[in-house]
């Protein structure tokens, strides 16, 4: 294992869902993980003492990522817990409630853009600037599948927030590289976690499964094994590229 594969990693959004999964992933396989959180204490501090109960090392900040300050004290506990990151997961996002076009309330519209879009530019920044003190790193963004299906009827401007994600990826990754950072992103289909429901469209999920080529619901676990590859050297000449975990869909 090569210094950066075992490095320490800030996810963005690690105390459920798709965060958590990865957060646990990463910790087992010995790397140290700080992770934000926006409001739930119980559930960061429940994932904390599950990874250390396995023999690993976490650390939760409540962090929003829309807010410049918060996002940089996230990186600022990395770097004094356990080191400058190698490896940045930025994940943290919104759909706000499911809704045709013409009902979305411009509230949660500029809610989705400062959490997906700002949020993820603003931990784009903190890690290329950690990362190029130390000669480079590993960065993944979350995109969705919803970037390209477009979202109709549900979230038009939560898929768009996912497209300024890939821009941001294809972009970074070019503006970076030099630096000795990657910058990819992932881009999950229909995955069981609590946002659906939180969206208010809980029963999304067996609506849409028979649309999925593989005619199944994915994991968190499932797209936390793909972040945790773009995270390792394994990936290590793949940069610039949006990997689709949609089973096909
Ligand atoms: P989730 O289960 O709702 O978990 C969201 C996580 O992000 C929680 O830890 C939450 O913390 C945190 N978070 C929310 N707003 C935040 C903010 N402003 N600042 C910091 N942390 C914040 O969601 P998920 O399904 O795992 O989704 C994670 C990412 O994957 C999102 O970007 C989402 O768009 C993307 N994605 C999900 C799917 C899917 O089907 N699930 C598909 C494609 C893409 P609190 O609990 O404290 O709020």
């Amino acid at each position: 294992m090569s210094p950066s594969d075992c490095g320490p990693v800030v996810v963005t959004g690690g105390s459920r869902g798709i965060g958590a999964a990865t957060v646990e992933r990463l910790a087992a396989a010995g790397r140290p993980v700080a992770f934000s959180y926006a409001s739930s204490d119980v559930a960061a501090q429940t994932l904390c003492e599950r990874v250390v109960q396995a023999g690993g090392r976490a650390v939760a900040c409540k962090a929003d990522t829309s807010d410049e300050a918060a996002v940089n004290e996230l990186f600022e506990t990395c770097i004094v817990r356990f080191g400058p990151p190698t490896g940045v997961f930025i994940n943290a996002g919104i759909t706000g409630p499911a809704c045709r076009l013409t009902e979305l309330d411009p509230f949660n519209l500029r809610r989705v853009l400062e959490v997906n879009v700002v949020g993820s530019f603003l931990a784009a920044q903190a890690a290329v600037r950690a990362m190029s003190e130390t000669g480079g790193g590993s960065i993944v963004l979350m995109s969705s599948r919803a970037a390209r299906l477009g979202g109709a009827n549900e979230w038009v401007h939560y898929a768009a927030s996912k497209g300024a994600v890939d821009s941001l990826c294809v972009g970074l990754a070019r503006e970076a590289g030099p630096a000795g950072i990657r910058v990819n992103a992932v881009a999950p289909g229909l995955i069981d976690t609590a946002i659906h429901a939180a969206a208010g469209r809980g029963e999304r999920l067996d609506e849409t499964v028979s649309a999925v080529p593989l005619g199944r619901i994915g994991t968190a676990g499932e797209v936390a094994s793909t972040v945790a590859w773009l995270l390792s050297d394994e990936s290590g000449y793949v940069s610039g590229t949006i990997i689709d975990v949609g089973g096909g869909r």
